[in-house]
């Protein structure tokens, strides 16, 4: 599955966060099957209200949710690059993530210690990124001169890898994340420059934990962060931990009100869930039927074959076609029956790019 690892300095709001979602993940696993819980492994429901219409024109019996994971990676001090603190753990944690969930303290409270002594959250992200950019021109520095070495030689992979492996080092020369390279690179570039794994390149959701009273408009720090992450081209939520720590102990019907009382709409954590969906370049597509509904996660761009090989790995094998119906179709038309008369089924093939949304039936051999 994908996973969103939450990072930050201590006394941020982390675990708390954290916990948050493990008890919002644990009260959905009363109601929905393969929820894991790991020590620092969180898997959440992603909330999406296509699942509920889509249930209901399908008059299934079940409904069931797709999930990403959250993981916590505590033990970011400055110096981790270095090795300090748990820094090499916190690294190779770091590593495993496919994007990283940045939790920016935001809020105010003298009886709680900030390690550099003063609220700062733009700042913090900077002390983060650091150590991100530092760890990630060491490897680089180490790992290029062989490159350069291959390439010299005129080995086909190396010389494929060294330009953008140049650019990559360049931008960390010059103090900046290599994810700023991203949108100049083309397909078969960025390809290369994921599989570097490097630290910087993947894509970050700052996250700022405001006090309680915060929580609905934010305050001087989280719109200074919202400006920050902007010029960066990284995504922000404004969230307060406490209430999110609050809310995911409360049963609904009294957790509603609570929210409602604090100026709110929905929890943070659903907006956090979705931010980090986003993040991660994810679309749904959905499988309806009377037994179930049920939504499934494929990367943006994926082909049918993958999508069938989410469900199973037969599936994938002996994919052979897809009956396809676009969600805004199925719901105006009122189910799979009617969108089939009315020619809006479609057979799709093994190139078909699956949409967002998309109601799919998979035909396959086995
Ligand atoms: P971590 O070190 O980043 O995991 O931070 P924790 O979640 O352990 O939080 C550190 C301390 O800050 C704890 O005592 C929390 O109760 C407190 N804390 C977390 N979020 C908030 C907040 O929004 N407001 C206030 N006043 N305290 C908070």
């Amino acid at each position: 599955g994908f996973k969103c690892g939450i990072v930050g300095l201590p006394n941020v709001g982390k675990s708390t966060l954290f916990n948050a979602l493990t008890r919002t993940a644990a009260a959905q696993a009363a109601n929905y099957p393969f929820c894991t819980i790991e020590p620092n492994t969180g898997e959440v429901a992603v909330p999406d209200p296509r699942l509920k219409r889509i249930a209901d024109i399908a008059q299934s019996k079940e409904v069931i949710p797709t999930r990403i994971s959250f993981v916590d990676i505590a033990g970011l001090v400055r110096g981790a690059s270095k090795g300090e603190g748990l820094g090499n753990q916190f690294l190779a944690n770091i590593r495993e993530v496919d994007a990283i969930v940045h939790v920016l303290r935001c809020f105010e409270d003298d009886d709680i210690t900030h390690v550099e002594g003063r609220i700062d959250p733009v700042a913090d992200a900077e002390t983060v990124e650091t150590e991100l950019m530092l760890a990630d021109l060491e490897s680089l520095e180490r790992r290029i001169l062989q490159t350069r070495k291959r390439a010299t030689g005129k080995d086909k992979e190396a010389i494929a890898i060294l330009p953008v492996m140049e650019k990559a080092l360049a931008l960390l020369q010059d103090g900046k994340p290599v994810r700023l390279l991203l949108p100049d690179l083309d397909v078969e570039e960025r390809r290369i420059l994921r599989s570097l794994n490097l630290l910087t390149s993947k894509p970050v959701l700052y996250v700022c934990n405001v006090a309680e009273g915060d929580a609905a408009a934010g305050n001087a720090h989280s719109a200074a962060v919202e400006r920050m992450a902007k010029d960066q081209g990284a995504g922000s939520v404004v969230i307060s931990a406490a209430i999110e720590a609050e809310v995911a102990q409360l049963p609904e019907d009294e957790a509603a009100e609570y929210l409602q009382a604090m100026g709110l709409e929905e929890p943070g954590l659903d907006r956090l869930i979705r931010a980090g969906y986003a993040l991660l370049d994810l679309i749904t597509f959905f499988t309806a039927g009377p037994k179930e509904t049920r939504a499934w996660t494929v990367k943006k761009g994926a082909k049918a074959p993958e999508a069938a090989g989410e469900i199973h790995t037969d599936f994938e094998r002996g994919f052979i076609r897809a009956q396809t119906i676009a969600y805004d179709d199925y719901v105006a038309l009122g189910g799979e029956a009617a969108a089939r008369e009315a020619g809006k089924a479609r057979d799709e093939g093994k190139d078909y790019v699956v949409a967002d949304g998309d109601i799919m039936l998979f035909k396959f051999n086995v």
